[in-house]
Order: C-alpha cells, then sequence, then structure tokens
C-alpha cells in the first residue's frame, strides 16, 4: 500500500498511456478488442490507485458504491441490444454530469465547515499557529466551471436518453419562444456564476446550479432526434470536460487526463459527423429539428414524374452471380430491415461463385457512428471485406455492379452536382459511377435528409423494390438456384 501511495504517479502515468492506445484501438473494427482490454486495464489501474492514495477513506462506502457500480453494469451491458447502445451511453454520460455536480458540491460544502470551524475556534487556532487556507480563486473558478458544465450535461443527457427510448416525457419543443429563453437562461446562469466567483455568495451557486441544470433541458429539447447522435457524441464531450474539471478539484493527474482525452476525442467526433452531414456544429445545436424535414426544402410541391427501372431479386441475382466485382453500400434501410445476417450469406455465396464482393461504408450511414461497423461485425464479415469511403471511391468505376441496401443520401449524387442542393458538399461513395447499380428500398421514398435522388433515375439503375433481408434472401436463394 506505501509503495502505491510513494509510485501513484507512475501508476497514473501508465494509466493514461493505456488511455491513449484505447483510443488509438478503437479507431479500427480489427484493433478494437485489442483498445477495450487496454481501457480496462487502465480504468482498474486509476481505481485501484486512487483507492489506495485516498486520505482517510470510508472503506464501507466507497466497496459498495464500486460493487453497487458494478452490478448495474455487468447486467446492463449483458442485456442492452446493439440497437439501445446510443440512449444507453446518453445514460452513462448523464452520471459523469452528475457526479460534477455533487462533487462541486461536497467540495463548497466542506471548504464553508472548515472556514466555520476555523472561526468559532479562531483565537486557540491562531494561538497554535494553524492558519486557515483559503480556497483559492483557481479552485473556485474550477469547481464554478465543473459544476455548471456538469450540471447542463446531467439533464441534457437525460433528455438525450429519453429522446432517444422514445420516452413520452422528452418531447421537442418549439416555437418562437425557444431561443429567447435559452439566451435568458444562460445568462442568469453565467450571471449567478460570476456572482459566486467573485463573492463566494451560497445562494448565487445554488441559483447557478438549477439554472444551469434547466439550461441543458432547453437547450436539447428542441434538437430533433435525427440529430441525437450528434448531440451524444458532443455530450460525451463535455462529460469528459466536466470529469476534468473534477480531477482539478480532487487534484487527481488520472481524471484530468483521463477526461481531457474523453473531452478532445469527442469533440473530434462530433466534428467528423457534422463535416460528413455537411452541416455545423451550430446549425446541429441551434437550427432546430432536423430529423428528416429541415432540407426538405428542394421539393417545394411540384412533384415531376419521373422513370425508373425496376427488377426482380431474381435477375439481380443473376446479374451478380455473372460479375467479377461486386460492392455492397449498406445504409438506414439494411438495419431497419435487420437484413445484415441474410446480407453475409449473400456476400458468402457469390465468393463462392467467384465473385469479388466489399462493403463500402459511409461514415454516417445508418442513424449513429459506426453503426453499419457494428452490424457487419455481429453478422461475422470480415473486416478486410469493409473498406471505407476514402478507400473505396476510386474503386467504382470499376466495379461490375454496386448494390445499395437501404441507403439513399449517402449516395445521392446531387451532393457532388447540384450547387442548389442542401447536401451539396457532403462527401458521398460515389456509387452512381459502377457500371450498373441495384438498390433495394421498399418505395421512392427519400431518406433521412428528404431529397429526392438521382441515383435512382440513372440509365444504369434497377430498383428492386421490397423489406431489405426479404430482397436479399430471395437473391440468395436465385443464385443458389441458377449459379453461373
Ligand atoms: P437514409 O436515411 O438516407 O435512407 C435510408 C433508406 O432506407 C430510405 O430511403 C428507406 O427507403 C430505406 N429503408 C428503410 N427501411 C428499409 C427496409 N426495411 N428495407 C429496405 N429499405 C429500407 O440512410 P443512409 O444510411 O443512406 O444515410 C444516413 C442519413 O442519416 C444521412 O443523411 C446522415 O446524415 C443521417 N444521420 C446519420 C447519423 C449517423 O451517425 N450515422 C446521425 C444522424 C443522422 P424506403 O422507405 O423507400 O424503404
Amino acid at each position: 500500500m506505501e509503495f502505491i501511495r510513494e509510485y501513484a504517479d507512475w501508476f497514473y502515468l501508465i494509466g493514461a498511456v493505456l488511455f491513449i492506445l484505447t483510443l488509438r484501438g478503437l479507431s479500427g473494427p480489427k484493433t478494437a478488442i485489442q483498445g477495450n482490454r487496454y481501457g480496462m486495464i487502465a480504468m482498474a489501474i486509476a481505481v485501484l490507485t486512487t483507492f489506495f492514495v485516498a486520505d482517510h477513506p470510508v472503506i464501507w462506502m466507497i466497496v459498495g458504491a464500486m460493487v453497487l457500480g458494478a452490478v448495474v453494469g455487468i447486467a446492463r451491458a449483458r442485456t442492452v441490444p446493439m440497437t439501445q447502445m446510443p440512449e444507453t451511453v446518453a445514460l452513462m454520460h448523464s452520471l459523469v454530469g452528475l457526479a460534477a455536480v455533487l462533487i462541486a458540491i461536497a467540495a463548497i460544502l466542506h471548504n464553508n465547515q472548515l472556514t466555520a470551524l476555523f472561526a468559532e475556534n479562531e483565537a486557540a487556532l491562531t494561538a497554535a499557529g494553524v492558519e486557515h487556507a483559503h480556497m483559492s480563486k483557481v479552485h473556485l473558478f474550477e469547481l464554478f466551471v465543473g459544476c455548471f458544465v456538469g450540471a447542463i450535461t446531467f439533464t441534457a443527457s437525460v433528455f438525450a436518453y429519453g429522446k432517444l427510448a422514445a420516452k413520452k416525457w422528452a418531447k421537442t419543443i418549439s416555437g418562437g419562444w425557444v431561443k429567447p429563453v435559452q439566451v435568458l437562461i444562460f445568462l442568469a446562469m453565467l450571471a449567478c456564476g460570476i456572482y459566486f466567483f467573485t463573492t463566494g455568495n451560497m445562494n448565487a451557486f445554488w441559483a447557478m446550479t438549477v439554472l444551469a441544470l434547466a439550461f441543458g433541458w432547453v437547450w436539447i429539447a428542441p434538437v430533433g432526434g435525427g440529430d441525437m447522435p450528434v448531440v451524444v457524441s458532443l455530450l460525451n464531450s463535455f462529460s469528459g470536460w466536466a470529469a476534468a474539471g473534477i480531477g482539478f478539484t480532487l487534484e487527481n493527474n488520472m481524471l484530468i487526463v483521463a477526461g481531457s482525452l474523453v473531452g478532445s476525442s469527442g469533440a473530434i467526433l462530433s466534428y467528423i459527423m457534422c463535416k460528413a452531414m455537411n452541416r455545423s456544429i451550430i446549425n446541429v445545436l441551434f437550427g432546430g429539428a432536423m430529423g428528416g424535414t429541415a432540407v426538405a426544402a428542394s421539393d417545394n410541391g411540384e412533384k415531376v414524374q419521373r422513370n425508373h427501372r425496376s427488377g426482380s431479386a431474381d435477375d439481380a441475382g443473376f446479374l451478380m452471380s455473372n460479375a467479377d466485382s461486386v460492392v455492397i453500400v449498406p445504409g438506414y434501410g439494411m438495419a431497419q430491415g435487420r437484413a445484415q445476417n441474410a446480407v453475409k450469406e449473400l456476400c458468402e455465396i457469390l465468393k463462392e461463385q467467384g465473385v469479388k464482393v466489399r462493403f463500402a461504408i459511409h461514415p454516417v450511414a445508418g442513424r449513429m457512428p459506426g453503426h453499419m461497423n457494428v452490424l457487419l461485425a455481429e453478422a461475422d464479415v470480415a473486416y478486410e471485406d469493409i473498406l471505407e469511403m476514402d478507400e473505396i471511391n476510386s474503386d467504382f468505376p470499376a466495379t461490375d455492379v454496386v448494390l445499395v441496401i437501404g441507403a439513399n443520401d449517402v449516395v445521392n449524387p446531387a451532393a457532388k452536382d447540384d450547387p442548389s442542393s442542401p447536401i451539396y458538399g457532403m462527401p458521398i461513395l460515389e456509387a452512381h459511377k459502377a457500371r450498373t447499380i441495384m438498390v433495394i428500398k421498399r418505395s421512392m421514398a427519400t431518406g433521412y435528409a428528404g431529397l429526392d435522388n438521382d441515383l435512382f433515375y440513372n440509365d444504369k439503375t434497377m430498383m428492386i423494390f421490397g423489406d431489405a433481408k426479404k430482397v436479399v434472401e430471395d437473391m440468395t436463394k436465385a443464385i443458389n438456384g441458377g449459379g453461373h
């Protein structure tokens, strides 16, 4: 135990390096499991070291909380379906926010208690040469920032959880009053925080905390359901900064480093997601609800009749089994139709026929970061067959068949050719360049962005209407029955 105390900073340093290796590992599907292992070891080192360096720890409380947390965490991890991962993550961020608020409150109350004790016994203590160490301004500032960032993170994350889990109480709010109320609450919160910071007035501190809790709610409540994944990623970043704030309060270097890593990686992920959706973070957070309607501006009611070509699963199966190369572009429809296992089977049967099959993944395909990677990994698709947008885009012109399964926006050529399109500038998978294009979807309906897609009317395109899983299964049957 003494050894751990003496070398605590070294243990923290090892933990910090392992956390960095964790992030590095999580950047690719092949290394993600190893990355997770590093993360678990780092967390164990961090928790154990902190446990042994704590001054006068209340053992039963700490062990009790750890056991309770472990039981809840293990139970949730074992039972949560992959589709409920975003809301689970949101709920976990809310706890980090709450922890930051509670620690800030505890630190301030503890300091107030010491001040009162000192005042009561001032004469005796001064005679004995004991001085009361007042909380420095820097410390007060850390508490003030940690507390309001934590409070905002808490209510915003609870709302994000409710929204993603489709709870009745998490209703999207809208109206002209929303923005002024947001500004008012924010300014009032800042004013109370600054007053507390300058005078140490506790009423101002409580008011700031309550206003920050209210702000978290009123800030996130107008954001549409479809934008929630970006919000969750941003809240992930916030929870990291709140944790770093607690690290300063508790003078714990490990927490400062780990919090900063979470904070910055969450911010980078939010930026990447916004870029891939061709939107700014300000637009997501303050532009109001999108959720499939906001950018449908180009379709102003004048529906133009356009022709498309449709075919059957049998035709498609025949064409693919005679191709040299097939690239599969999965999108939200594959997730919605739970078609990943059927897709994997189709991929296997095509490979048996000597066809080169690969998957092309757009960074925002589906409705959460890594959505397609997770589904394909669940179906056991080989990692080397899964290529990112930048890796595969130059291969499309030499590809015989592109099979688009429930993807729409991520293959919309308007993003490249039509400067008037709301998604102009968004990077896309250039499926339109392939020799033959096949699209599985249930109708000619638009996707998340609410835009028509020229790809569906392309001369080289064959639409195959139906539910993704059923159509893919029929394709496999057709190839099994026919072959070369
Ligand atoms: P889209 O939402 O553009 O299109 C999905 C298509 O799938 C729809 O056109 C729909 O057509 C079809 N579909 C739905 N259910 C089924 C089914 N059961 N079987 C067959 N087809 C089905 O999805 P993309 O993946 O192409 O693009 C993702 C969009 O989501 C982008 O606009 C992105 O910006 C946005 N987004 C992504 C986030 C992320 O983190 N990944 C987060 C937030 C937003 P039909 O109804 O005719 O079947």
